[in-house]
């Protein structure tokens, strides 16, 4: 009866139910799966004389009194009740809990666990959690687990309603195939969630998140794999005649870099394929991944086909049709469709996409969405992919007659971090960038230092150059002291720079506006662009050779090394200023790691290290589903044997046909439904 609804348990009523329904909690095998965050040792007790003030312990005391309740004023209540033991006694207390009245019974012996305070001399322990002495207890004399709740859930229920679903563990199947069990030294799925919940000593725990992390990660890789077997399995559109790659090189105004013709290579190889292609670019800020794609759509466009590029925000998408529009004009029909333009307009892109009449076509989201019909696409490229979901592949893929789908992200990521995440795909690496790239030189600095910032901008504009402004918001907050990018703007056009071209840039602005105020910043008619992030991916103004970023302290050290990259991209010696309004030891740290560091892969390693587990590389961002359990950076060792064990399982069945694979089958269609949320 795993799947009978928490309401048919004992003790959950409707109320109750509803409240779990809130956590994803439906039915006892949610309850079985909803994990602890923590855990409380309750399990040695100590006598109310070895028990010091501060101390969190369980004390085994006889009820000396009865319950008296002291009204304090109107809507404060305080309960008390006093319990000794052979070595003295102690005045346990609670607030406004009329209910503690009529549960002890005088002369009796209890747990209570809470925390010693002193007050006048006398040990007490405020709000201490209790229960009858007995063998079988559940909130004291063991790991208790403590997990996360939901408003108008207490600790107690959650646990008590978890305990109720403990027998049906009888009913769990195990899903993980016996011999990788055996080989990677698990225990079963059995003791694994009995252990989790109420682990029996430290050891049993740690074996029991062993394993379940395991499946978790285990799980997570397989659909992956799955997916890409799936999709290798699936008839594609090759792609025959490559001499185009030759005239390509020949309109470039410079030569490829040698990472730069490696990962065209194995591009070309996979677009010959006529199994369709997935495969991830992955290099750094400026390393040069657009012209990549650019190569790659050409040569399918001269092939007959059509072919797309998918951008993460409208300044961008507009940015590559421009230099799109500047290199292949002469070549094929480009256009332009992204959310923000007019209805006609972009019914009047769907008619010529459709009708073939376009061969390339750029835009945002908006070019996979329904309405959107293609003539012959065979090649979709989305740029800066971390903002689309592993689910959005498979609609990209599905526009075309099962497109060859090429994914660019300028997040770096540490390799084994991007084979699981990525792990539907394959990865190519740009680890070079063009020559004679200067390092951007970057300052953390703090207020004292704003006077010389502005007259070292105002000298290098000056000599020509532009200079780009990040602030975390738009718009004024009431609550914090951050630099909002609007009175920023204003306030350096009124008192600052009066001299200067100011504009201010923001995600709250209309399209055409923003695109507007990019050409003009592009052309040279503006000096200085004060801007929220809407910069951060993929904006390329090779005259701009300051960045400067207001509160640099809430920014992600990935996110200040993307919009640093923003910068040097021409031949003048570029800066990057960083504000730092914290005076935290950590934000301290974490400039230092971007002031020192140019190469993305360190960052990113870096930043994983320092903001610690569950920040930066929440799976959600990536769009897989949430981990319940496990932990990407600290879990990392284990990520490598997950992987191992998910390929050994998909290399054996790549279609999951067989019996033992079953309910990993299931498990992964659960997952892959969770990720289309
Ligand atoms: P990113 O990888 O960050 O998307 P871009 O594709 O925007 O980088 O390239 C950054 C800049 O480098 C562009 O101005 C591009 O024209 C230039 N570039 C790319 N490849 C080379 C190369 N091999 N030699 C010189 N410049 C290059
Ligand atoms: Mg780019």
């Amino acid at each position: 009866m795993l799947n009978s609804p928490v309401s048919a348990l004992k003790g959950i009523g409707a109320a109750r139910a509803k409240l779990l329904a809130r956590l994803g909690v439906h039915t006892a095998q949610d309850l079985l799966y909803y994990f602890p965050r923590s855990y409380e040792d309750r399990s040695h007790t100590k006598t109310i004389f070895e028990a010091i003030e501060g101390e969190t312990v369980c004390i085994k005391g006889t009820v000396f009194s009865s319950v008296t309740e002291r009204r304090i004023h109107k809507g404060l209540s305080i309960y008390q009740l006093i319990v000794t033991d052979d070595t003295g006694s102690l005045t346990a207390s609670w607030f406004n809990n009329r209910f503690v009245m009529n549960r002890f019974k005088k002369g009796e012996v209890y747990i209570f666990y809470g925390k010693i305070t002193r007050i006048g001399g006398r040990k007490m322990m405020e709000n201490p959690v209790f229960e009858p002495m007995s063998d079988n207890r559940q909130f004291t004399g063991r790991i208790v687990p403590i997990y996360p709740l939901t408003a108008n859930l207490t600790q107690k229920a959650l646990q008590t309603a978890i305990q109720t679903a403990i027998p049906f563990i009888g009913e769990l199947a195990e899903p993980i195939p016996p011999d990788i069990i055996e080989k990677y030294k698990l225990s079963e799925i059995k003791f694994a969630i009995e252990n989790i919940h109420f682990p029996r000593d430290f050891e049993s725990y740690a074996l029991a998140r062993r394993r379940l992390v395991f499946e978790e990660l285990c799980t997570l890789q397989l659909s992956l794999l799955y997916m890409k077997a799936q999709r290798k399995a699936q008839a594609g559109q090759a792609i025959k005649d490559f001499s185009y790659r030759s005239s390509f090189e020949k309109k470039l105004p410079y030569q490829l870099t040698g990472a730069q013709i490696r990962v065209l290579d194995e591009i070309c190889r996979d677009l010959g394929c006529a199994t369709p292609m997935n495969r991830l670019v992955q290099g750094d800020v400026g390393s040069g991944k657009t012209v990549i794609a650019a190569g790659a759509m050409y040569i399918t466009i001269k092939n007959g086909f059509q072919a797309a590029l998918m951008a993460p925000t409208e300044i961008l998408a507009a940015q590559h049709y421009k230099n799109f529009v500047k290199m292949f004009g002469s070549d094929c029909n480009i256009c332009l469709l992204t959310g923000a333009m007019r209805a006609s307009e972009k019914a009047r892109a769907a008619d010529e996409i459709k009708s073939g009449n376009v061969q390339m076509i750029i835009g945002t989201h908006a070019i996979i969405s329904q309405n959107i019909d293609y003539h012959n696409l065979a090649l979709v490229v989305t740029d800066e992919q971390h903002r689309f979901g592993v689910n959005q592949r498979g609609a990209i893929a599905a526009k075309g007659n099962n497109a060859h789908v090429l994914v660019m992200s300028a997040t770096p990521i540490p390799r084994t971090l991007a084979l699981i995440l990525y792990g539907d795909l394959d990865i190519s690496i740009i680890d070079e960038l063009p020559p004679g790239r200067k390092k951007v030189e970057t300052f953390a600095v703090g207020e004292n230092m704003r006077r010389r910032v502005f007259n070292f901008m105002r000298k290098n504009i000056n000599e020509g150059r532009q200079v780009y402004i990040v602030c975390p918001l738009v718009e004024e907050s009431e609550s914090m002291d951050l630099k909002n990018a609007s009175d920023f703007a204003e306030k350096l056009k009124k008192t600052v720079f009066p001299e200067f071209r100011i504009a201010l840039l923001h995600g709250k602005q209309k399209q055409k506006e923003k695109e507007e105020t990019m050409a003009q910043f592009s052309a040279g008619q503006i000096d200085i662009l004060v801007s929220t992030t809407v910069i951060e991916v993929g904006v390329d103004v090779a005259n701009a050779n300051i960045m400067v970023i207001e509160n640099a302290e809430r920014f992600g050290l990935g996110q200040l090394h993307q919009l640093r990259g923003r910068v040097g991209r021409g031949g003048a010696q570029s800066y990057c200023i960083l504000f730092n309004q914290s005076d935290s030891s950590l934000a301290e740290k974490r400039m230092k790691a971007i002031c020192s560091s140019d190469d993305g892969f360190v960052i990113s390693q870096q930043d994983l290290e320092l903001r610690g587990p569950g920040d930066f590389f929440g799976t959600r961002q990536h769009g897989l589903p949430n981990l319940k359990i496990a932990n990407l950076f600290t879990d990392m060792p284990m990520l490598e044997e997950a992987r191992q064990a998910a390929s050994e399982v998909i290399n054996r069945d790549p279609t999951l046909e067989l019996r033992e694979h079953m309910l990993l089958k299931a498990k992964i269609a659960e997952l892959m439904e969770a990720a289309l949320l």
